[in-house]
């Protein structure tokens, strides 16, 4: 008795072998009210039917449904909790769809052809951006006449302001999608491409980031691909600009519009964001990919939470609303390299921007959609005990005698086979945040998975997110929403017949609810 109430005081936790459940977790009461209190928050939802003036894509890179549940207990347990039950940022939003990722050719997809679907809202084939499927890879001449255009084209056409960020290149597969067409993701710059690429006249990735269309808001890495060869970066003086044709693409991209600043640091990002004379802003952090934010060197590159920031302070000065696309990169690159501790913890940074960027916006006037491009073959698995970390051990031994750890990978450079065995490993080796997970099948970087992904929503139309979709379905939502091409005349769908048409409100915003929504929005500011 004595000992129960030690135990009570100790934070009503009872511990089990090196588990902890919480007590009241024992009584049927607890799982009854919380439920009962989810159910009416369920029975409560209302659809929002007027036009999202902003819409804002989070992208996580790699984010299968198996690294947001490894991802959600990591963030439990830093905050102190046991981990499950505690939500993420993303797991607030009200609706969700499963997304089918495959590429035209591919069954488990890659970045570029996934980004083709949620941006431009066409299915492609693997390794190509902003083309359809009639683009073959790595012929240029199969580009012109097989472009797809993207939501944040569109958003620009219908007068918004756009932005992309991103903790990869600002010239990557992902947010390429949303401003590039090109049969070839590795494009970079001039100097990647081959001489026939160049004999038809096609153009690099970092040229078309700066050419093909006016973009408000660019922040990322991806320095070196701008910049001549022999140009020092400012940063690393050793490492150069890589461009043959010898234009600074900066500075062109800054010559095209008044307003427009560079930065390429943490200071002069927040300086500049909170400049309500900047029009445009391009902060390239890196030469290449940004660091891992457990390896980001705070004090002169900012966090994707920060970037999201800036983005939406700059954006938001339009009062035709902003389309933004901000991608956690970097949690495909943990995954490919079989360190889950990278993975996860660019998964809760990532998190941290949608809480962030879901303070600075309101539901009712914007859609956020929060997705992954692809899975990976990253699973979670051995029972372990509730409370244990997340890096830790399976429960039990397996079959060869040896310790296994709960997280696990199909394939990639975890594979260890030494004189026909696998290592063993305990709880120390296993929490080193430089261990490799143990992998099935030697390979030199861990793949994609091909399984479904989840797309969470919130804000306008949010709820047409239901269902097993095709990825496609994102962008068109996006762009239905928004009322941008295809959907400007029949976003305002006629009410069904009957006795509810009084709940069904116009999807376009009529002048007079433009010219209401305009004093609202004087009088209640949502970014300060
Ligand atoms: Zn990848």
């Amino acid at each position: 008795m004595q000992g129960a109430c030690v135990l009570l005081l100790l934070g009503l936790r009872l511990q089990l072998s090196l588990g902890l459940i919480p007590v009241e977790e024992e009584d049927p009461a607890f799982w009854n009210r919380q439920a009962a209190q989810a159910l009416d928050v369920a029975k409560k939802l209302q659809p929002i039917q007027t036009a999202a003036k902003n819409v804002i894509l989070f992208l996580g890179d790699g984010m299968g449904v198996s690294t947001v549940t490894a991802a959600r207990i990591l963030k439990g347990q830093m905050a102190g909790k046991l981990g499950p039950e505690t939500p993420l940022a993303m797991d607030q939003f009200p609706y969700l769809a499963l997304s089918k990722t495959y590429n035209v050719d591919r069954d488990v997809p890659d970045s570029a052809g996934t980004s083709t679907a949620y941006l431009c809202g066409v299915k492609t084939n693997m390794r190509t951006i902003g083309v359809s499927a009639a683009a073959r890879f790595d012929q240029c001449n199969t580009t012109r006449g097989n472009e797809v255009t993207s939501v944040m084209n569109r958003a620009k056409k219908a007068g918004k302001s756009v932005g992309v960020v991103t903790t990869t290149r600002v010239q990557d597969a992902s947010p390429a999608g949303a401003y590039a067409h090109t049969v070839n993701r590795d494009w970079f710059s001039d100097a990647d491409l081959p001489a026939d690429a160049q004999t038809y006249g096609c153009q690099d990735i970092a040229t078309q980031l700066v050419y093909n269309m006016d973009i408000d808001v660019i922040l990322g890495g991806g320095r070196k691909y701008m910049f001549p060869e022999g140009t020092p970066d400012p940063e690393y003086p050793d490492e150069n600009g890589v461009r043959k044709d010898k234009r600074n693409l900066v500075q062109e991209w800054q010559a095209k519009h008044q307003g427009a600043q560079y930065v390429w640091n943490r200071t002069a990002l927040l300086q500049a964001a909170s400049d309500s004379s900047v029009t445009h802003l391009m902060g390239l952090f890196q030469p290449g990919e940004m660091a891992y934010d457990i390896f980001r060197d705070h004090t002169t590159d900012p966090s994707l939470e920060e970037m999201t920031e800036a983005a939406l302070r700059v954006l938001s000065r339009n009062p035709r609303g902003f389309f933004l696309f901000v991608e956690g990169g970097r949690i495909d690159h943990g995954h490919h390299a079989n360190i889950a501790y990278r993975a996860l913890n660019e998964t809760i940074m990532f998190d941290n921007a949608i809480a962030k960027a879901s303070q600075l916006t309101t539901e009712a006037d914007t859609l956020t959609l929060v997705t992954a491009d692809h899975s990976h073959v990253f699973t979670f698995g051995g029972y372990p005990l509730r409370g244990t970390s997340i890096f830790g051990l399976a429960d039990g031994k397996a079959r060869d005698g040896k310790h296994y750890t709960s997280l696990l990978y199909g394939n990639g450079p975890g594979y260890r086979l030494y004189m026909g065995s696998r290592p063993d490993v305990n709880e120390k080796q296993s929490m080193d945040p430089e261990y490799q997970q143990q992998a099935a099948v030697p390979l030199g970087g861990e793949t994609h998975g091909g399984e479904d992904v989840a797309v969470f929503a919130r804000g306008p139309w949010a709820h047409l997110m239901h269902g097993v979709q095709e990825q496609t379905f994102v962008a068109h939502v996006m762009a239905f929403a928004a009322c941008v091409e295809p959907y400007t005349t029949d976003c305002n769908p006629k009410p069904p017949s009957g006795p509810s048409d009084a709940a069904h409100q116009a999807a376009c915003p009529s002048s007079l609810a433009l010219l209401a929504g305009a004093l609202l929005l004087l009088l209640v500011p949502t970014l300060h």
